[in-house]
């Protein structure tokens, strides 16, 4: 079995457990996606984030009620697992423990909770530890990626919310935020800050990509930037390959160094993924590529998982 070395800061697995046709019961069974617990171990991931994502058209009620159903999902896989799930609660948690995976419940768009502080408490009581304040809309509390006609940053609601996150010492993410959200987040808080799963503007011009001067502040700030494994964030058009992500990684690399570099692989979430990059069985492909591409043993290491487990040290801590 591989060493429990791969942190990911981003799947979308507990969508397919819950839902009118979920497609399974649990993380331990074996599920038609991209992973489940079995392929996590053998692919020597010990640290894996799930998001708790929810369409913001479904309403509020639906919303709440589906992510609390996710995270009884989570926790019933946990229970099920024998000890080889576990949730990262602590600082404690972050580091890799062999033939087990640590799971962090993250928030993917706040649109359901709004700016209630209490809802927040209780998910933070029930094991999140990060969230992003929008998927990609316009809400309460900010304005997101694919939503920004008005140019809006954080709102009062929004900014009451992240510091209640930094006092929780929960991840703030800023993937999926608008991009005048992004420097109000900065400018209003401390300590690192994730982009779970973003790419390089400068390669792939979309908005749920990173520009270079904000790639440089979350550098200065201690931050991890997760890459994204799906095709429309990596190239402009056509099926991307293992290469086209190396030119991602590459560029941050050159820009702010390796140490900022991070994997948020979006597995689940997306139709379409680099060519021997399918699963997270293909993981053995990316040490490779990352080892052909001229990086040293210990940027690889960083880069697979060290990064964002070093962030997270500092931000659960
Ligand atoms: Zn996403």
């Amino acid at each position: 079995m591989a060493i429990p070395s791969i942190a990911d800061a981003h799947c979308d697995t507990l969508m397919l457990l819950v839902g009118d046709r979920p497609k399974g019961k649990s993380l331990t069974e074996t599920l038609p996606g991209h992973l489940d617990l079995e392929r996590l171990l053998t692919a020597g991931v010990g640290l894996q984030f799930f998001a708790l994502f929810t369409y913001p058209s479904n309403g509020p009620e639906v919303n709440l009620r589906r992510i609390l159903e996710m995270i009884a999902q989570f926790h019933r896989s946990v229970e099920a697992s024998g000890g080889r799930l576990y949730p990262v609660l602590e600082a404690a948690d972050v580091a890799p423990q062999g033939g087990r995976v640590g799971g962090l419940l993250a928030v993917e768009g706040m649109s359901a909770i709004g700016g209630s502080i209490e809802i927040l408490e209780v998910l933070h009581r029930l094991g999140v530890r990060s969230a992003m304040l929008t998927w990609n809309e316009r809400n309460s509390l900010a304005d997101g990626a694919m939503d920004q006609e008005s140019s809006g940053g954080l709102s009062a609601e929004g900014k009451r919310v992240i510091a209640a996150m930094q006092r929780l010492k929960m991840a703030l993410d800023v993937s999926h935020l608008g991009e005048r959200g992004f420097w109000d987040l900065l400018e209003i808080s401390e300590g690192p800050v994730l982009a779970s799963h973003s790419n390089v503007r400068a390669l792939r011009n979309h908005p749920r990509n990173l520009t270079d001067e904000q790639i440089k502040a979350l550098a200065a700030r201690g931050g991890v930037i997760g890459m994204n494994f799906y095709t429309e964030f990596l190239v402009d058009d056509g099926q991307a390959t293992l290469g086209h992500l190396l030119r991602h990684i590459r560029h941050i690399a050159d820009l702010v160094g390796p140490q900022h570099v991070g994997l948020g692989s979006d597995f689940d979430g997306i139709s379409s993924a680099p060519d021997r990059l399918q699963t997270v069985a293909d993981y053995p492909n990316l040490r490779e590529a990352l080892d052909a591409a001229g990086f040293t043993a210990e940027e690889a290491a960083g880069i697979l998982g060290g990064n964002l487990r070093h962030a997270l040290e500092t931000i659960l801590g």
